[in-house]
């Protein structure tokens, strides 16, 4: 018993660095960001469907209509991801030693919701009334999925006391608030480890929602605003750029697998809430805004934002690539420091402009999407504010990750690479 509680106590020592000011803060982001994104919804689409009495929504018989499409939603997405065949891969070695087995199947569960969605086109004649639904109650629907990451969150921080749970570095303080928000467990597991609720919840029920959400809005204004004979030049472009960019991450997800949620943050609220409320519900804004828009854009401011994604998503994959085929022991001819650890760091290509080129690029696609919304409101630029302080945010604390793991290796990597994002700006 002593000894087993102690290799328990050396393989999960206790956290005493806190993310987000600790207890105070995560408290503060548990309560604020619901609310926040809930306001920022109804400032949005005005006069959308919202109950706001909060026992509305805990009250199955008055909220079942709300509940039912949701959990069907996220229950079939789960099913097909154990179901569907994929290749099995290997994520990083764990403290434990242990390599989990993920099995990667976005292909065929992106080809099967397209197929369904096509079909319900056509036996619709184009009403789609579950995209008229999911419109209408956009917000409502967004009050289910905070409800569902809290039950969910408190779920997998419950289970993540069974003995020998590998827990996150970060979310073993031993307060319950904290350890819950930023999440204990570090790889939450069900059906004996077929289902990975962490990689599950990153790639299906919010960014295909996302996707969804994205369509509803299209749909909408196809349909209602124009009656069926055009849709918004600005709004059919979020569409397609967004949808590209859902589907380009839902389709490389293995790259996902050595990413910091998945090798270093444990599952709490804050990744259950990011995953399943914020992505779908905030990062659709630009399309809510634009679904009542009766005014074109044109073609060449069009074109310009067009140019504008390109240019960040050429940086944000070519940098990744570059990263993942080094690691991968290709590219051999490139500079790069051998570290003490037994890896190297890439300080050539992409990785020599700034230790985190790539977040320039993705933050370059941000801000492409904001200006499809024109400048009439603020409110749909705040993808591209929130966006800048998490990468802000990521890079400090990757930077504290890989001080402590390489430490001089990483100086002299500084000090060959110093600039941290933008290349001689920041
Ligand atoms: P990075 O891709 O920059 O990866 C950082 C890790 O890579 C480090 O911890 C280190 O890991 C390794 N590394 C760092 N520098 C080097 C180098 N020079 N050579 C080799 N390895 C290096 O960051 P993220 O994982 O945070 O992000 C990945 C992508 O995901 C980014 O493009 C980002 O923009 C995007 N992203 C998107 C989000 C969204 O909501 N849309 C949210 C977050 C990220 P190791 O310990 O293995 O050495």
């Amino acid at each position: 018993m002593g000894t087993s509680s102690n290799s328990n106590a050396e393989l999960n020592p206790r956290t005493t660095r806190f993310e987000f000011s600790g207890v105070i803060g995560a408290t503060f982001l548990s309560l604020f960001l619901p609310l926040f994104t809930v306001w920022i919804n109804t400032r949005i689409t005005p006069g959308a469907l919202l109950q706001l009495d909060l026992v509305y929504y805990f009250n199955w018989a008055q909220s079942a209509h709300l509940w039912i499409p949701y959990l069907v939603w996220f229950v079939t997405l789960a099913l097909l991801d154990v179901v569907l065949p994929g290749k099995w891969m290997l994520g990083t070695k764990l403290r434990n030693g242990k390599q989990l087995s993920y099995k990667i199947n976005g292909i065929a569960n992106s080809a099967l919701l397209l197929l369904v969605l096509a079909t319900r086109w056509q036996l619709t004649s184009g009403q789609m009334p579950e995209l008229q639904f999911l419109y209408r109650h956009n917000t409502e629907i967004a009050v289910i999925t905070i409800l569902f990451s809290l039950y969910l969150a408190t779920f997998c921080y419950i289970k993540s006391f069974i003995p020998g749970t590998l827990l996150a570095l970060g979310g073993n303080s031993g307060n319950v608030v904290y350890d819950w928000f930023i999440g204990r467990e570090l790889n939450p597991r069900l059906c004996g480890g077929l289902f990975d609720i962490k990689l599950f919840c990153e790639l299906r029920p919010g960014m295909l929602l996302w996707f969804l959400v994205n369509l509803s809005c299209l749909h909408h204004n196809y349909l209602v605003v124009h009656g069926g004979a055009h849709v918004n030049d600005a709004l059919l472009l979020i569409t397609l750029m967004q949808s590209f960019y859902v589907f380009d991450g839902v389709l490389n997800e293995e790259g996902l697998l050595t990413m910091m949620d998945i090798v270093t943050d444990g599952f709490g609220f804050m990744l259950a809430f990011g995953d399943l409320t914020f992505v779908p519900f905030t990062y659709s804004l630009q399309a809510r805004y634009l679904s009542t828009c009766t005014r074109d854009t044109g073609a060449s401011k069009l074109a310009g934002i067009v140019l504008l994604m390109a240019v960040g998503y050429y940086i944000f994959h070519s940098a990744n690539k570059q990263k993942s085929d080094f690691r991968q022991g290709k590219l051999t001819q490139m500079k790069s420091i051998a570290t003490a650890r037994g890896t190297k760091l890439l300080c050539d290509g992409w990785w020599s402009k700034s230790q985190h080129i790539n977040y320039l690029g993705d933050w370059l696609i941000s801000l492409s999407w904001c200006l499809t919304t024109g400048f009439e409101t603020p409110l749909t630029y705040y993808y591209s504010i929130y966006f800048a302080i998490l990468l802000l945010h990521r890079q400090g604390r990757d930077e504290e990750k890989c001080q402590s793991k390489y430490g001089k290796d990483w100086d002299e990597y500084t000090r060959r690479v110093p600039y941290k994002i933008v290349p001689y700006v920041y």
